[in-house]
C-alpha cells in the first residue's frame, strides 16, 4: 500500500528544505516570470509626492522614486523570508534605462522643484556596483547635490565600506542612508528573517556612515515571520531601544503580506496573523521613554532620533489590523504619533477587540507557541480555532 503524501510547509524528502529553497520557489514559477518581462524598462516604477520632514524638523514636499531595477543581489543567491521587490524588478535593465527612468521622474514633477527631498529606492542597495552601474549611482548623488535636495537611499550593510562611502561624498557631502535592519537580534535576522548579514555588521556600517557625517536611518520589522504577537511586542520595544542612539531615524514597518512570499505563504495556511494595530499602540507607549527620557514630544531637547511607524496597508487583511471597525481610528492615531511624537495621541482610543486581543497577549505569555495563537480576521472565527 503506498504511503500517502501530504504537502507540509517544509515537504516530505528526508532532508529537510532549507529556508533558501522555500524564500527562491515562487520567483521561478512561470506567473512570476511573465510579470517581469512586463515591465517597461524605461518607467520608473512608481514616483509619487508626500508630505515630509527635513532632519532640522521642518516641514517639506518629498518626491520618493522608485526605480525599476535588477533587484537585490542578496535575493539573487538567498533572499529575505517577506521580500517580494522580485515581483517588481527585470533582469536586464541597464545603465542607459535608469537613466530614462530617472529623466521621466524629473519631468513628471518639473526638475523637483516644488520638492526639497528626494528618496530614491531601487529594490535594493543604490550603493551596490553589481545592481545599480557605478555611473548611474554618480548621477544621483551627483545631481542631488547640485539640486540642492535633501537624499536618502537604501542600503544594505556590506556596501557601506570606508571606501565606498569615501567615493560617495565626494560627490554628495550630505545624504542619508536607510538600512533595512529588521531586527537588532541574530537569531531572528538569521531563522526568522534570512537577512544574510548580523547586527555586528550593521554596528560597522553605522560607525562607517557617522565617519563620513551621513545620516542613519533604520528600518525594522514589526513581527517577522514564525513570531507571535507578544513576542513581536517585546522584541519590537527592545530593538527600537538598542538603536535608538545610532540612529537619526527609526521606521517600524508592520509586517505586510506581499505576493509569492514565505510569509504569504504561512497567511495563507492561517499560521501567520499580521500585527494588532494594538500591539503597535503598546509597542509605541513603552518605546516612547527609549526616544523621549524626560518625556518630551518631537522636536523636545531630550529627543534621541525620530521614531516614525507607518503601517502599510493598515486596516487590510494583508496589513497591519484590527476587528475592521476601529481600524481607520487606530491607523490614523498613529500616523500622527509619527508626526507629533506625542503619546496624547492615543487617548480616548478604545474598542472591543481590544479584550481579544489582550487575551492573546495573555495566553502567548503562558504557552510555548512560537507561531503564536492570533487569528486573521477573514473567514470563520470557530473553524479557524479548530484548524490549529
Ligand atoms: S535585503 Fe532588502 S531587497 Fe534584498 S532580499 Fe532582503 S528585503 Fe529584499
Ligand atoms: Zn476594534
Amino acid at each position: 500500500m503506498s504511503k500517502k503524501i501530504s504537502l507540509t510547509l517544509i515537504g516530505n524528502n528526508p532532508k529537510p528544505a532549507k529556508i533558501h529553497d522555500l524564500v527562491k520557489a515562487p520567483a521561478n514559477t512561470p506567473w512570476a516570470k511573465e510579470k517581469q518581462q512586463s515591465w517597461d524598462a524605461n518607467k520608473p516604477a512608481t514616483v509619487y509626492v508626500t508630505p515630509e520632514t527635513l532632519p532640522d524638523g521642518t516641514p517639506c514636499s518629498a518626491v520618493t522614486v522608485i526605480l525599476r531595477t535588477k533587484g537585490c543581489h542578496w535575493w539573487w543567491s538567498s533572499g529575505c523570508t517577506f521580500c517580494g521587490y522580485f515581483n517588481d524588478t527585470r533582469d536586464d535593465v541597464t545603465n542607459e534605462n535608469l537613466h530614462a527612468q530617472w529623466n521621466s521622474a524629473k519631468e513628471k514633477y518639473d526638475n523637483f522643484t516644488g520638492q526639497q527631498m528626494v528618496k530614491i529606492y531601487t529594490s535594493g542597495s543604490l550603493l551596490e556596483d553589481r545592481e545599480i552601474p557605478i555611473e548611474f549611482q554618480e548621477t544621483v548623488l551627483r545631481e542631488c547635490h547640485e539640486m540642492g535636495k535633501e537624499l536618502i537611499v537604501e542600503s544594505r550593510c556590506e556596501q557601506l565600506s570606508e571606501e565606498k562611502l569615501a567615493w560617495a561624498t565626494s560627490l554628495n557631502p550630505s545624504f542619508t542612508v536607510a538600512i533595512g535592519l529588521e531586527a537588532y537580534d541574530d537569531e531572528v535576522l538569521r531563522f526568522h528573517v534570512n537577512k544574510g548579514f548580523s547586527t555586528k555588521s550593521w554596528d560597522k556600517a553605522v560607525e562607517n556612515l557617522r565617519k563620513f557625517n551621513l545620516r542613519v536611518k533604520t528600518y525594522l520589522m514589526f513581527k517577522p515571520p514564525f513570531m507571535s504577537e507578544k513576542d513581536a511586542l517585546d522584541h519590537g520595544v527592545r530593538w527600537i531601544r538598542d538603536v535608538a542612539s545610532r540612529s537619526d531615524e527609526i521606521s517600524v514597518n508592520p509586517m505586510n503580506i506581499q505576493r509569492g512570499t514565505i510569509i504569504d505563504r504561512l497567511h495563507r495556511h492561517n499560521e501567520y496573523r499580521p500585527p494588532w494595530l494594538w500591539s503597535l499602540v503598546e509597542m509605541i507607549k513603552q518605546a516612547h521613554p527609549h526616544i523621549y527620557p524626560e518625556g518630551g514630544v518631537n522636536g523636545s531637547p531630550d529627543q534621541i532620533c525620530r521614531l516614525i511607524i507607518h503601517p502599510t496597508a493598515g486596516g487590510k487583511i494583508r496589513g497591519a489590523h484590527n476587528c475592521g471597525s476601529c481600524d481607520k481610528f487606530v491607523v490614523a492615531a498613529i500616523e500622527r504619533y509619527a508626526v507629533s511624537g506625542d503619546l496624547r495621541e492615543f487617548e480616548g482610543l478604545s474598542c472591543e477587540c481590544q479584550s481579544i486581543w489582550q487575551a492573546e497577549l495573555a495566553l502567548e505569555s503562558a504557552l510555548p507557541l512560537p507561531l503564536g495563537i492570533s487569528q486573521p480576521r477573514r473567514g470563520n472565527r470557530i473553524e479557524n480555532l479548530r484548524s490549529l
